[in-house]
């Protein structure tokens, strides 16, 4: 795409225009699906080239493709970066770059909201190496100082929690690292990339995983990380000696999904909010956990530094046994259980994450239950979630 240089893209127009030139594909609108692990070089002139030794061109499968190209250079340009690096999935985004920082004998600040597989990986396989992974409440904001050692390398935001739906005071914790030379990343998947914008606020690297809302339809599994100058020598590196390689069709189901991203998310985001609100004013619902609600501990955070909601957030009921939620969930007839979130297709889910948590306990009673809003139209949502409670009612 052409931008006037005074003007960054607004995302959905940046996301219709990326992907490389057409007329060097023969006018084709999407880059193709390279299915490769050879490829094959014409003359030992042209293997011996800088080009190709310093890998500035493709020369083998694992190495990436014209298509993860683009799609990397399109998460880039979303996001502020310098570079973007594709991953076989989020968590494998995750762990490779807390693999990037990792040294033994150093230390890793965790938020204790973070997605379980990215605190196991820290707390057992970084432990076994001689890091120290510490878990930091996600309201800690600028008092994340007095945790910082000598020693510190990394300090791993995710915001909101997926679960739980925190949201941390980014500027005052990048402001603190910043000024210990301590290096930052955050799991930007709730945000798509499109609300949150991490590294203009001075964060190093931002993950997502694109298996939820950049892929959007329930079918492919992909991670990303977007990477600022100083991080991105580390994170990249990390990526290739770890063997990280995204199959071709998986890259382009994320490029294709980021297209039609900003759509997906506006109206997502708008029927969770449309859902939450409905919730938030039923006496049968114990509390709504949503930054974009106003009285959301999050909100005033969220409001100053997001552009915009998705569609994932939680709920609490009273204590409920599982007869009755068993009643109450599983005849529903859009809403379907399911361990993912960000598709086109509204899920509800009943966590159980209390063993997840270090220094921020659960404190709810009751059952949370998360939803992940759909693409369906708002009152046929509202009407099957009010079936749910009668049901709900009847069996308690
Ligand atoms: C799902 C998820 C991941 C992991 O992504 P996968 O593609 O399933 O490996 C990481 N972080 C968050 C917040 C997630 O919800």
């Amino acid at each position: 795409m052409t931008t006037r240089k005074d003007e960054p893209a607004a995302p959905e127009t940046l996301l219709a225009h990326v992907g490389g030139d057409p007329f060097t594909r023969h006018g084709a609108v999407n880059p193709p699906v390279y299915h490769a692990s050879t490829v094959l070089f014409r003359s030992v002139q042209e293997l011996l080239s800088p080009d190709v030794v310093q890998r500035r061109t493709w020369r083998y499968g694992r190495h990436g493709s014209p298509t993860s190209d683009a799609f990397e250079a399109a998460m880039a340009e979303l996001e502020g970066g310098c570079r973007a690096q594709v991953f076989p999935s989020g968590l494998s985004a995750c762990t490779t770059t807390l693999l990037a920082y990792a040294e033994s004998g150093g230390h890793i600040l965790v938020t204790d909201s973070a997605y379980a597989p990215t605190r196991n990986f820290a707390r057992e396989l970084l432990g076994r190496l001689g890091v120290t992974a510490e878990f930091y409440d996600p309201g800690i904001g600028a008092g994340i100082a007095a945790l910082i050692r000598p020693e510190t390398k990394l300090i791993f935001l995710e915001s909101p929690g997926s679960l739980t739906f925190e949201v941390q005071d980014i500027p005052a914790i990048v402001a603190a690292a910043r000024a210990r030379g301590v290096a930052t990343a955050i799991d930007n998947t709730w945000s798509g990339g499109v609300y949150l914008k991490p590294l203009a606020l001075g964060i190093d690297v931002s993950i997502h995983a694109a298996t939820k809302y950049i892929c959007g339809h329930s079918d492919a599994m992909l991670g990303v990380a977007v990477c600022n100058e100083a991080s991105w020598p580390a994170v990249k590196r990390a990526a290739m000696l770890s063997g990280a390689s995204a199959g071709p069709d998986d890259v382009y189901l994320a490029l294709r999904g980021l297209r039609t991203l900003p759509a997906r998310l506006a109206r997502q985001g708008a029927t969770g909010l449309t859902l939450a609100r409905w919730l938030a004013a039923r006496p049968d619902v114990v509390r709504v956990l949503h930054p974009a609600l106003p009285d959301d501990p999050g909100h005033a955070l969220w409001r100053r530094d997001f552009s915009g909601t998705s569609g994932l957030f939680a709920f609490e009921l009273p204590p409920t046994s599982p007869a009755a939620l068993g009643a109450m969930l599983d005849s529903m007839r859009l809403f379907k259980m399911g361990f993912s979130w960000g598709g086109f297709e509204s899920l509800i889910l009943p966590l159980s994450f209390r063993r997840d948590r270090d220094v921020r306990p659960w404190t709810g009673q009751g059952p949370l239950l998360r939803i992940s809003a759909g693409l369906e139209a708002p009152d046929d949502l509202i009407r099957d979630l009010d079936e749910a409670f009668s049901r709900l009612k009847g069996a308690s």
